[in-house]
């Protein structure tokens, strides 16, 4: 199991709930943007939120935007050590940088002091496109040359006294990332943050996230995760949601089981299952709704299901774990449902 990690308010690593995180698509400067965004996420069941910090007047925004939010905050630095210590000074909770960047070991032994010193948690890391030359030139592009570049920047901090740290290994291919977080699994007990870099557009980056955060941890490995999307973060944490609760690591939020339908649908299944879907997004209840094409097979094939319909020609039935409650005319399948789902989720 791996090591706690003080994260804020919240830890991860060591059987902790796994934390879901997301990134803002807003630039600091646009704080207004910044706090609505914050406040929705958060609603939404986001755990985590990271943010890039490109100047000295993003470093202090940590403090304006924490008045709204309990979320831990991440400051994203890429090379400037000042801007590492002006974020943690403004309030961040953790800070994303490799150490291997910051410069001379002064400067990296300001920033090791500043993150003891504040509590502040810090996240370092590889992905294909920021392998260290060295590992780059001895292994070529792969999982030992990915996992090796990060252990080393976890050793400059390990030297400097840190312990507050989350490791990750990104890397587009699904199969290669896979390798990679195995790879450190097997040599450190830091929290390990998981996610597919440049996964793609919402369709193809949903499936790779999926694939590869998923497989993960079925295997135990991973405490904290990212899925990155080229679409609105909010999709983000929908589609980590899913994926946790997929794997019976959460049990809030309702899961809509649908069939595919076949030649025995006749009526509108598709549409209704879609509306069911919308209907409950934000609902936090654990709860299994089934929207099925056909009376002959749905309420068994759903009979797990809290509440579900089935259509038939003429009529549809309503039914609970299977068994049918009410029988309703087509045209007033949907009031009827709905009726029941909002007995369900009150
Ligand atoms: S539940 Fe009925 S309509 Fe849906 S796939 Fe099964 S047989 Fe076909």
């Amino acid at each position: 199991m791996s090591k706690r990690v003080k994260i804020g308010n919240i830890y991860v690593g060591g059987g902790e709930k796994i934390a879901i995180q997301s990134m803002s698509t807003y630039k600091l400067e646009n704080i207004e943007e910044c706090i609505k965004e914050a406040v929705l996420l958060e609603k939404k069941g986001c755990d985590i939120m990271r943010y890039s910090v490109l100047d000295a007047l993003d470093a202090k925004s940590f403090s304006q935007l924490k008045k709204h939010t309990k979320m831990p905050l991440v400051a994203d630095i890429h090379f400037d050590y000042k801007l590492a210590l002006l974020s943690i000074d403004g309030g961040t909770d953790k800070i994303r940088i490799n150490p291997g960047n910051i410069g001379s070991e002064q400067k990296v032994s300001e920033v090791a002091r500043a993150i003891k010193q504040n509590g502040v948690a810090v996240r370092v890391g590889s992905n294909t496109g920021s392998i260290d030359k060295e590992f780059l030139d001895k292994y070529g592009k792969n999982e030992i040359s990915l996992g090796e570049s990060a252990l080393k920047n976890v050793a400059i901090l390990e030297k400097q006294g840190v312990e507050n740290i989350v490791v990750s290994v990104k890397a587009s291919s699904v199969p290669l990332m896979i390798k990679a977080y195995e790879y450190l699994s097997e040599r450190i007990e830091y929290p390990l943050h998981l996610g597919v870099t440049e996964a793609g557009t919402e369709y193809v980056g949903i499936i790779k996230n999926s694939i590869g955060i998923g497989s993960l941890l079925s295997k135990g490995i991973g405490d904290t995760i990212r899925v990155s999307l080229s679409a609105e973060p909010i999709r983000e944490v929908k589609c980590a949601k899913a994926i946790l609760r997929s794997l019976g690591l959460i049990e809030e939020g309702a899961e809509i089981i649908a069939c595919p339908t076949c030649g025995r649908c006749e009526w509108a299944c598709m549409d209704m299952a879609k509306k069911v879907e919308e209907y409950l997004d934000g609902v936090d209840k654990p709860l299994k709704i089934a929207v099925m094409g056909c009376v002959v097979n749905g309420p068994g094939e759903a009979k797990d299901a809290d509440l579900g319909v089935a259509g038939g020609k003429d009529k549809c039935v309503i039914f609970k774990k299977g068994e049918i409650i009410k029988n309703v005319d087509k045209k007033d399948v949907e009031l009827e449902f709905f009726k029941e789902i909002d007995k369900c989720i009150r």
